[in-house]
């Protein structure tokens, strides 16, 4: 999927449209840092970002900024409104002020485009903000064009784009609330989900689902990272995958989060022990030591069914023996970014500390980097696997004699000839590759094959050493076969 681009425009440069009933407030410092705030959190989304002016001073044309737009998706110019008479008056027979006005209006361009995805912003801001009126979706035309300036800019290059008013500076409650720097990280969060939902990206990595690491990467990662990690970690760590098909959930997603958890099993800083088999901090919290489990398989079952608990609303497929399972409200993070707090867009989560899910993305993608190139014998091959190692089997195995087709797949072709090979050296004939058919495959190749006889001129090998430039080996070769050698050559 390509990427969605997103122009951001911080309404007003420097310090400007102050608030008449709240004085700390100036508009123009709540868009500039509003627009970073959703520039940041769209990112995390897999947005592209641009925006329209270098520094809270730089103040480009109005036109100019939102001709900025040009090829992106979508142009937002953020503000908050005013409204400026303060005398009381009737409307709708009711009495009115200006004072009173509460709501969030966004203006979408005359082309349409934007209007439902204004219209659910306008609606979540409404929301988040907790205003008194709720919110809407406007249009506003000026000679057959757009009124705003910058609207005019960004139609003018093709895009939609919309003007978006987090409700009236003029009203105290609104101004105070935007005062508030927590308030506009979520509103700015808020937005950000809006359009991923809108642009039909998803909101993160889905927990739900199959692990895409395998128990080895696992393995050598963890072995990698902490040299000294007990054997009974590494033991354990097929587990994870187990427990997490059990109940559709990825356990590579919860192994990288308990390496996140115990500093990768060191238990360093950490509040449990490797002793309580609580590889996730289940219960921790200050001053308290967290829960304990019998075995590990325990421990990471009650890991899995928590993490199943915030992905999603489905009835566990085993027993329940997380004891917090009931605490947490089912379905509130889908997405292993939203497992922080702060990065929750209802404020749930696994754990208070920034980025925590970003932190477990970040080991994950370190996990699946191991063993890109996989040598044979890393692990147990099976029909199904793909991978170099296996291409490496086929290899070694037409040079005994059973010839196959090198394609990396372990298909019905692979499987045969592995039994095949099995049987001619008195293993077990069952098809899996694992370490005593290496063993045997090792020493079958071993053998010492008949002395080559001088016409056997190793013409594969004479093209390889020409084409990387090894002359060295290739003068080897060309004084133990002299003049068929010439010829070739
Ligand atoms: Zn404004």
């Amino acid at each position: 999927m390509s990427k969605i681009r997103i122009c951001l425009d911080a309404g007003h440069a420097g310090k400007y449209n102050r608030s008449p009933v709240v004085p700390e407030y100036y508009e123009s410092v709540m868009n500039w840092k509003l627009h970073l705030l959703l520039k940041e959190h769209l990112e995390r989304r897999g947005f592209e970002v641009i925006t329209t002016r270098a520094d809270l001073d730089a103040d480009p044309e109005l036109f100019d900024r939102g001709a900025t737009a040009k090829g992106c998706d979508l142009f937002m110019s953020l503000h908050s409104n005013a409204a400026y008479s303060t005398s009381e008056y009737e409307e709708n027979g009711n009495s009115h002020k200006d004072e009173y006005v509460d709501r969030v209006d966004v203006y979408a361009t005359l082309d349409g485009k934007a209007h439902s995805l204004a219209k659910k912003l306008a609606d979540k801001i409404a929301e988040v903000m907790g205003t008194d009126q709720g919110g809407n979706v406007k249009t506003r035309e000026h000679k057959g064009g757009e009124y705003y300036g910058v609207l005019r800019g960004s139609a003018a290059v093709g895009v939609p784009g919309m003007l978006v008013e987090h409700s009236f500076h003029t009203n105290a409650r609104a101004a105070r609330w935007l005062l508030d720097d927590a308030n506009l990280d979520r509103l700015a969060r808020a937005e950000a989900d809006v359009l991923a939902a809108h642009y039909g990206m998803i909101g993160g990595t889905p927990i739900e689902g199959k692990a895409k690491a395998d128990a080895w990467q696992m393995q050598e990662y963890i072995k990698r990272v902490n040299p000294n990690v007990p054997q009974s970690v590494i033991d354990m760590i097929p587990l994870y995958l187990s427990e997490g098909a059990v109940e559709g959930i990825r356990g590579d997603i919860a192994f990288a989060q308990s390496c996140l958890e115990t500093g990768n099993f060191t238990f360093d800083g950490s509040a449990v022990t490797l002793a309580q088999n609580n590889f996730c901090g289940l219960g921790v919290t200050l001053g308290r030591s967290g829960e304990s489990f019998g075995t590990p398989q325990h421990g990471i079952r009650a890991q899995i069914q928590h993490l199943k608990a915030y992905a999603n609303e489905k009835e566990l497929a085993g027993v329940k023996i997380d004891p917090r399972f009931d605490k947490v409200k089912r379905g509130c993070a889908p997405y292993v970014e939203w497992l922080g707090i702060q990065e929750n867009p209802q404020g749930k989560g696994w754990a208070s500390g920034a980025d925590y899910g970003e932190k477990i993305l970040t080991i994950l993608s370190k996990v699946l980097a191991v063993g890109i190139k996989r040598r044979l014998g890393d692990r147990t091959l099976r029909r199904g696997d793909e991978g170099e190692d296996v291409k490496e089997l086929q290899e070694l195995l037409t040079r005994l004699g059973y010839a196959l087709n090198a394609d990396e797949k372990f298909g019905p072709a692979t499987e045969t000839a592995v039994k095949q090979f099995q049987s001619d050296h008195g293993l077990t004939a069952d098809g899996i590759y694992g370490p005593a058919s290496h063993k045997a495959l090792i020493g079958a190749l071993e053998t010492p094959e008949p002395e080559t006889k001088p016409e056997e001129v190793p013409t594969d090998q004479v093209y390889i050493l020409m084409i990387v430039g090894e002359k060295d080996k290739l003068d080897a070769i060309r004084a133990e076969h002299g003049g068929e050698l010439a010829m070739m050559l």
